[in-house]
């Protein structure tokens, strides 16, 4: 009997993506594929923009939640799924997506008194070459940095390229990106495709080359040293550095008219790099868009997930949500792709087989046989 996968339908809200996309199918069950049985829940790409018939054409079978629950040895999803999902499925069985396990502890303590081989790509050692065609944080924050500047450019009053018309002539846009990992780069290339005159800033260095090449100019701090943490990611800074990170970055900041800011430091709360006070100090119609914005606060302080202020001075902060859901198509089929690369890792000889001694399955297992496997919370005293 072949492995059987099942897709299921996202239910959060807001969520349109899809964790297989019909032109990807083949990949899994066609003469070049891994050989394995695909299932896709009804209606499950429709927010996405494909139909049960897309996937049926094919190779896939479009079946009903129940059905798809009993007969899948792995659910694919994109988003931590509902407790009705996990409540379905039964021991044993394997569980895909981006889990967001640490943010999660509900939805972990499910899968293990479940017994679910509970699998998230976000645990992926990324900076592996073998795991970059699984590298689902970096396609989907690539889809947030390129949407983030459609937002800016469509709250912003005027043009992004400059302009010579009849009628005057309009100045590029001045965009400043803070934060150059994946989403901040997509949002230099995207801008400077717009036209945009664009600068941008990280707490590491050695992002200046990939800066400069994308056409913008990279900000150098004088107050704050490298800030290169463990495994290609940032440290997080200490509070006098911070603070002087906030004064110098201050000056810049209020000579831009748009700022895209992406500053992340795993496992923490997102650095506040632009302050209230700095808000105020920038040009009326300029706009910022906070990609960092969680319900543990964002790069702007006081921005939310999902909110979007208007400043006493007419400045926009707009706080971003799932910005991948919004580009639902191409977010899909780059997550469709990670997904089914790993997929392939999972599997020897035609049977899941989940190898403990092996690097990425060790950094994406949550749980499996009942217990926390994945390190940071295994070693969590229970509450
Ligand atoms: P991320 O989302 O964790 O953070 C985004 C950016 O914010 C990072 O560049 C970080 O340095 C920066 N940042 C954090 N604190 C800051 C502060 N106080 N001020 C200014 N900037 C701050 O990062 P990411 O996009 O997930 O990627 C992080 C790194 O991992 C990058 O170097 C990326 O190239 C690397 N990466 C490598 C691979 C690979 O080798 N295949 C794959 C994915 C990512």
């Amino acid at each position: 009997m072949p492995v059987t996968v099942g897709v299921a339908k996202e239910t959060a809200p807001g969520e349109r993506r899809v964790a297989m996309v019909p032109e990807v199918v083949p990949r899994l069950t066609g003469p070049s594929g891994i050989g394995v049985e695909v299932l896709v829940e009804s209606g499950a790409g429709t927010a996405a923009q494909f139909a049960d018939g897309a996937y049926t054409e094919a190779g896939a079978r479009i079946v009903d939640r129940t059905q798809l629950l009993a007969d899948a040895d792995a659910v694919l999803i994109v988003g931590p799924p509902d407790e009705s999902l996990i409540g379905g499925m039964r021991p044993g069985q394997l569980l895909i997506g981006l889990l967001r396990p640490l943010s999660s502890p509900d939805l972990v303590k499910a899968c293990a008194a479940g017994d679910l081989t509970a699998v998230s790509l976000d645990g992926l050692p990324r900076t592996l070459p073998r795991a970059q065609t699984m590298d689902a944080l970096s396609s989907q924050a690539s889809v947030a940095g390129y949407k983030a500047v459609l937002v800016a450019a469509t709250a912003y009053g005027r043009y992004f390229p400059m302009l010579i018309t009849a009628a005057g002539t309009a100045r590029p846009a001045m965009v400043l990106v803070l934060g150059t990992g994946v989403a901040g780069l997509q949002a230099i290339g995207t801008a400077r495709r717009l036209g945009a005159s664009v600068s941008a800033y990280d707490v590491r260095p050695q992002t200046r080359g990939e800066v400069e090449s994308l056409g913008a100019t990279f900000i150098e701090l004088t107050s704050v040293g490298s800030g290169a943490g463990e495994g290609g990611y940032a440290r997080e800074l200490t509070e006098d550095e911070q603070r002087a990170q906030q004064e110098e970055l201050a000056g810049h900041i209020a000579r831009h008219d748009i700022v895209i800011t992406t500053a992340q430091v795993p496992g923490r709360k997102p650095p506040v790099l632009v302050t209230a006070d700095v808000v105020g100090a920038m040009k009326a119609g300029s706009v910022i868009v906070d990609l960092a914005a969680s319900p543990l606060g964002g790069n702007v302080e006081g921005s939310g997930a999902e909110q979007t202020t208007i400043a006493e001075n007419g400045v926009t902060v707009i706080g971003a949500g799932n910005l991948p859901a919004t580009v639902p198509a191409a977010a899909s089929s780059a997550y469709a792709r990670n997904i089914t690369a790993l997929l392939a890792h999972l599997m020897q000889d035609g049977a899941l087989a989940i190898d403990l001694d092996d690097e990425i399955t060790r950094g994406v297992l949550v749980t499996h046989g009942g217990q926390v496997v994945l390190p940071a919370l295994a070693d969590r005293p229970e509450e």
